[in-house]
């Protein structure tokens, strides 16, 4: 497992390097292209999302796979963004060691076990669900589905009762 809130530091003795962001990621990825810059090393991007539009996927996906051994990746953004590169990313041959990524925007989805709402949230603590009012507990649980993490019930949690 990867940790998405850390903060990203330069991985030195790399081949290559490739940045990915959004534009609020951007800001994060800048001091890390300051620094590749001083060691001298190739790199490429920052590959922006609010530039490629619709060739991002397509962009991102053919630049990572024709890297080579040695190529290290970073990416910062919103979580859906850093989800859609990381599954081209492990498509393309990385691993976790090869890349850092940084979530900026803090928030998750969690998706209502009872009505399948979704309810935008910061953290992991127990929510009512705006539109049953369930009692829920956000789980590690991701639906691909939903898009969403699942949130579980709390025990005669119900706001109604
Ligand atoms: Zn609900």
């Amino acid at each position: 497992m990867i940790d998405e809130h850390q903060d990203l530091t330069l991985s030195t003795g790399k081949q290559n390097y490739v940045l990915v962001a959004d534009q609020q990621g951007l800001r994060v990825l800048a001091p890390l292209l300051e620094a590749i810059r001083d060691i001298g090393s190739p790199y490429e991007g920052p590959l922006l999302e609010e530039e490629l539009q619709d060739r991002f996927d397509h962009v991102v996906d053919s630049i990572l796979g024709r890297q080579k051994v040695g190529s290290y990746l970073y990416v910062a953004g919103s979580r859906r963004l850093v989800q859609k590169v990381c599954r081209i990313a492990y498509a393309s041959g990385f691993t976790d060691g090869d890349m850092q990524v940084k979530v900026t925007d803090g928030s998750f989805r969690i998706f209502c076990s009872r009505c399948y709402m979704i309810t935008e949230r910061v953290d992991f603590s127990v929510f009512i669900c705006d539109s049953c009012g369930l009692k829920l507990e956000p789980s590690t649980h991701y639906s691909r589905y939903h898009d969403a993490y699942l949130g579980y019930p709390v025990l005669g949690g119900d706001s109604h009762a």
